[in-house]
């Protein structure tokens, strides 16, 4: 899939370029009241685009939402100590105000799309987590301006076509996460194109109640279990957990309070347990399959992994997933920052900042944002 890249942009220099970032970064108050960001990652992530327009000679206005504003103004989510942030790092960039503080970001309001690009010659969009929203910064200016993806869109786009279109084989897919509903779509899509489909997390329990199992009071969803019966009647693909880390139920079953006794069960969870992570059979097999992949994509925890009594799965997968030594793809906050805290990071191919936006393209094969930079007819 071809998408425009900085460079056909043609001569930058002297040119006004809005350039779709995302500084959706998380903040928080400090002792004074003043908002203070957390982590910074993202507004560094956006600096080799930015640089790129600058070093080049162009204006450069950045331009972002942050949080949920719903169209109005909102103190606490102001883009203000993101563009400080931003100016100590590079202070030629001007940085626009939230973009969800109006009303026209989100319906996508062309008045809207015309206002943001008054004064503009160029469109750059490096907003990858926020490309699978038809939102007017998104895909308004490629409509008006010509228009190139910028760093992190390009390597993201890069990166996940290469796993839909040529993945080296055997190619593994590894689901986790709580909520099948949130997933099944990926996983019907994605078991058109692996060899092999290990899902674990709470999702794996509606597909074992699903064909039969008994799972105590584990995570299900009974109106996926028609859709789960299905994939796994349909795919020899999908490789289930076959034993489990579970939780009795004296303590409370509720994620703040797990209290309790660990028990690992094979096949059967009884009434009062709570399966809470992958069994060592289920993490030998996993293991196994990892090691022969050449190509590994890796979404969501294998258990309750914030919980250090039921994050072993979690922790077992991502080692084999960093000494595979094949190409390897994490998206996903969580399994993200399961490589991050076991400091296996540089070990894998390309980690994944997109989250819902990865899965969504994963699942369509294109994203709204992608599909305007394609389509800019300049
Ligand atoms: P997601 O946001 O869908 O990727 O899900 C991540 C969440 O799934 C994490 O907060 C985990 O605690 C949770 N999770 C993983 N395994 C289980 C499980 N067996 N039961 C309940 N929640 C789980």
């Amino acid at each position: 899939m071809y998408i425009p890249q900085l460079e056909d942009l043609g001569d930058v220099k002297g040119k006004t370029v809005l350039v779709r970032c995302d500084f959706n970064v998380p903040v928080k108050r400090d002792e004074n009241g003043e908002l203070e960001i957390v982590d910074d990652f993202r507004i560094r992530s956006s600096l080799p685009t930015l640089k790129w327009l600058v070093d080049r000679g162009a204006r450069v206005v950045a331009c972002s939402h942050i949080g949920r504003p719903h169209g109005k103004y909102d103190p606490d989510l102001t883009i203000a100590p993101m563009a400080k942030r931003l100016h100590e790092l590079l202070p030629e960039v001007e940085v626009m105000e939230n973009l969800r503080f109006s009303k026209g970001e989100e319906e996508n309001d062309d008045a809207f799309v015309k206002e943001l690009i008054k004064g503009v010659d160029l469109y750059v969009d490096d907003a990858f987590g926020a490309a699978h929203r038809q939102h007017a910064s998104i895909v308004g200016p490629p409509k008006y301006l010509k228009s190139a993806a910028g760093r992190l869109v390009a390597k993201e786009a890069e990166v996940l076509s290469l796993l839909l279109e040529e993945p080296n084989r055997p190619f593994v897919g590894i689901m986790g996460g709580s909520k099948v509903s949130d997933k099944i779509g990926l996983i019907r899509a994605l078991l058109e194109k692996v060899d092999r489909m290990i899902v674990g997390g709470g999702m794996a329990f509606s597909f074992l109640a699903a064909t039969g199992h008994k799972v105590g009071g584990s995570l299900v969803e009974p109106d996926q279990f028609n859709t789960c019966k299905e994939l796994v009647r349909a795919s020899d693909k999908l490789v289930l957990p076959v034993d489990y880390v579970a939780l009795s139920s004296d303590g409370k079953f509720g994620l703040e309070e797990r209290s309790g006794s660990k028990e690992v069960f094979s096949g059967d969870i009884p009434d009062d347990w709570m399966g809470l992570d992958i069994g060592p059979r289920s993490v030998g097999i996993f293991e196994a399959i990892i090691s022969g992949a050449k190509t590994v994509l890796w979404n969501g925890p294998l258990g309750v992994c914030e919980d250090p009594r039921f994050s072993a799965g979690t922790r077992a997968v991502a080692t084999a997933v960093a000494n595979c030594g094949c190409f390897s793809v994490v998206g996903g906050g969580d399994s993200a920052a399961a490589i991050e805290q076991m400091g296996l990071s540089d070990r894998i191919s390309h980690l994944s900042t997109g989250g819902g936006a990865s899965l969504e393209f994963l699942e369509n094969g294109d994203l709204p944002g992608l599909k305007a930079l394609r389509e800019s007819p300049f």
